[in-house]
């Protein structure tokens, strides 16, 4: 469970201060599907930031499955950060290598042999319908299929939470519900908790149980999100 308790962040500049979040209270269950919505500036990714970690609030907690995320230093964080899987609009992979050794890439990081990788490499490959591509580069891979590889390497440490920052945002729609169908597919079959960060209200409909419309650092609206979408 991932618990947002009087979280807020200010960022103090020489000329001026800006409150990017605003005594945020959120609570996300396991094998919830939340979506965080809002135009740009509105926060998120700061709130994201603070989620995996990057970031300590200025004041209030972020409290993980009982962790207190800012309590962790070192190794610790490390190990908690390498439980949340992230995925963005731009992909983040390596360019120079195959999409096998993209997805090996993290499990590389942790020491694990090369057969043990390359075979769990290899099913998530499967997971996110890319079986058949494992020596391509990204290069030559559509958009869609760019972000699958981007959410099996994300899935290589077999994490509790999918953190989706805009990862749909530069697909176009045919392509963008496609990869909310894996999001649906991997939340229900893995049982992972999704928090998908979007701007794409039409996002928020497809695949969350539950959203907060956030403003100027604050969140102005939570709840179902049928309930929310039913109101005018
Ligand atoms: P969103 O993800 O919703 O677009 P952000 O969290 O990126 O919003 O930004 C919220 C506000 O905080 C914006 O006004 C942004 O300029 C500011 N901000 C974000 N990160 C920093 C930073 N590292 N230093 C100063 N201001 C920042
Ligand atoms: P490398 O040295 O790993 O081969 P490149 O020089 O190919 O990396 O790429 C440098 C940066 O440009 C990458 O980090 C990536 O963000 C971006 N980039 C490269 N190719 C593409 C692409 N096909 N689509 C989008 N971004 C790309």
């Amino acid at each position: 469970m991932i618990e947002i308790k009087d979280v807020s962040r200010v960022y103090r500049g020489k000329k001026k201060t800006i409150t990017a979040v605003k005594d945020v209270n959120l609570t996300i269950n396991d094998g919830e599907i939340y979506g965080i919505v809002g135009y740009s500036g509105a926060g998120k990714s700061t709130l994201v930031r603070m989620l995996n970690g990057l970031e300590t609030p200025t004041s209030g907690t972020v409290t993980i499955n009982d962790t207190v995320m800012s309590d962790l230093k070192g190794k610790p964080l490390r190990e908690a950060r390498q439980k949340m899987g992230m995925i963005f609009q731009y992909f983040n992979l390596l360019w120079s290598r195959t999409v096998l050794e993209n997805v090996t890439f993290p499990l590389e990081l942790i020491g694990m042999s090369k057969v043990d990788r390359e075979a769990k490499a290899k099913k998530l490959i499967d997971t996110v319908g890319l079986q058949g591509r494992e020596n391509a580069y990204p290069s030559e891979l559509s958009g869609g299929q760019q972000q699958r590889v981007a959410i099996a390497r994300a899935l290589a440490n077999d994490p509790q939470i999918l953190l989706s920052d805009e990862a749909t945002s530069g697909l176009d729609p045919k392509t963008t519900d496609e990869v909310l169908d894996l999001l649906l597919k991997i939340n229900r079959e893995l049982k992972i908790t999704i928090v998908v960060i979007t701007h794409e209200m039409h996002v928020i409909r497809k695949i969350c149980d539950r959203m907060a419309v956030m403003d100027e650092g604050a969140v102005v609206e939570e709840g179902n999100v049928f309930d929310i979408f039913r109101n005018p």
